[in-house]
């Protein structure tokens, strides 16, 4: 169980509060908006290669449906755990109405380590998945997506599971899926995207140069090496990257194509890139974190930084590509230090757009090139940018507290005009 300052709902809703309070929400209004509507536990027996059933506990927790159906990934991670999903759920609900896409919240998850399971494990476990939650998912009702452990062979699991229960071509149900089978092109780079354009707004009001900035990147699943590769190719430097197997520094420039390349043949992992390329290892994957560059891009998991470290950060502009990786303690240290935050819920909130984009295309049954998906995407998420950036000039808040004024307050705009239903 998580301890000190890294529970993460109970983070997240120490941010929801910070916010309502500046808000001047109502008791009413708070029950109406901050905790989860359904929460679901249960235990997925799947079938293994030896022939055994094997039970893996499974989470689906809907935040908001608020303004439209539950949306958020499913992720399959060995810490996995309910507090965390319900925080995720959370962060989507709000995420969603940061950049004003007509979604609510939600996410999933299963305690299993991935990569402990063959392809037709994953596979027996991502069908069981959808056959269980089955009921409450929908075009209309919730829509899954990737998260951290799955990609989008899961979600074509998920359509065709769905599609065969229901007896429905509905590729909707589902986002992140196969470009074949209806995924959205620029999906995969999608919240790396998104990270690229609020980064550049945010350099942009922070007077800092783009060309040749210095880069850390924590984490090199799909969100950390499209970071890379994006923020490389537009002129930044990337001086450091690292995952669970340590942190790999040259401070005149990761050579990013040739990680990228040992990434895709090395499982997804830097472990031993050290022997390919000119960079140093350093052995604590945590000093990634406390490097002195431009901009801190921490795009692996939760509650990185922290009170134990908030005061070692030196970054000038921390990114949030993943969901939750600075708790509250450290968030206050930072905003008295002078650095600046890209909060979670917007700096990644081009994944879920673009999603957003997808299910807008499976239901029109039209698909759009890629360079118009592009231009929705930069232009929704450096909108959002402005609005939260006015919002923490006119509150005199951190940008963090100013995303969820905006969020809560769409989500609670929406919540007045339905009214409570009997
Ligand atoms: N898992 C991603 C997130 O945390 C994407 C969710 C989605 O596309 O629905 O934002």
């Amino acid at each position: 169980m998580p301890i000190g300052d890294i529970n993460a709902y109970e983070n997240a809703m120490r941010q929801f509060d910070q916010a309502a309070e500046i808000l001047g929400l109502t008791d009413d209004q708070i029950t109406m908006v901050k905790e989860p509507r359904k929460i679901t536990e249960v235990i997925l027996p799947v079938r293994m290669d030896d022939g055994s059933v094997r039970p893996f506990t499974a989470y689906r927790v809907i935040h908001s449906r608020m303004r439209g159906p539950g949306k958020g990934g499913v992720r399959f991670h060995q810490d996995v755990n309910l507090d965390e999903v319900k925080a995720l759920a959370f962060w989507m609900t709000i995420k969603s109405a940061v950049v004003n896409i007509p979604m609510g919240g939600a996410k999933g998850g299963v305690i299993v380590d991935p990569r402990e399971l063959s392809d037709r494990e994953l596979e027996n476990l991502s069908r069981r998945y959808m056959a269980e939650f089955m009921d409450d998912m929908g075009p209309e009702s919730d829509v899954p997506a990737p998260d951290v452990g799955t990609n989008p062979q899961v979600m074509a699991w998920f359509f065709d599971t769905y599609a065969m229960h229901k007896r429905v071509w509905s590729p909707a149900v589902v986002t992140g899926k196969p470009v074949e089978l209806g995924g959205s092109l620029g999906r995969p780079a999608a919240t790396a995207l998104g990270v690229l354009y609020t980064v550049r707004e945010a350099m942009r009001v922070q007077n800092i140069d783009r060309a040749g900035a210095t880069v850390a990147i924590q984490g090199f699943g799909n969100v950390g090496s499209h970071s890379a590769r994006l923020m490389h190719e537009d002129g930044m430097k990337i001086v450091a990257i690292g995952d669970a197997s340590g942190t790999y520094v040259n401070p005149d420039g990761i050579d990013v194509p040739a990680a990228l390349n040992y990434a895709e043949h090395n499982r997804s992992s830097l472990f031993g890139f050290e022997g390919i390329v000119k960079v140093e290892r350093i052995e604590r994957a945590e000093d990634i974190l406390e490097m002195d560059v431009d901009v801190l891009v921490p795009a692996a998991l939760e509650n990185q930084i922290t009170s134990q470290n908030a005061d070692k950060v030196r970054a000038k502009i921390i990114a949030e590509a993943a969901n939750g990786p600075t708790t509250p303690n450290a968030d206050e240290f930072l905003a008295a230090n002078g650095t600046f935050v890209v909060p979670d819920i917007l700096c990644n909130a081009g994944g879920v757009t673009v999603s957003y984009l997808e299910w807008v295309q499976n239901r029109m049954g039209y698909y759009w090139e890629e360079e118009r998906i592009l231009s929705e995407l930069e232009n929704i998420m450096v909108k959002a940018f402005q609005e939260v950036n006015d919002t923490a000039q006119e509150y005199d808040t951190s940008m963090r507290t100013a995303a969820f004024l905006v969020g809560i307050s769409r989500v609670n705009r929406v919540a007045t005009h339905r009214g409570l239903y009997a």
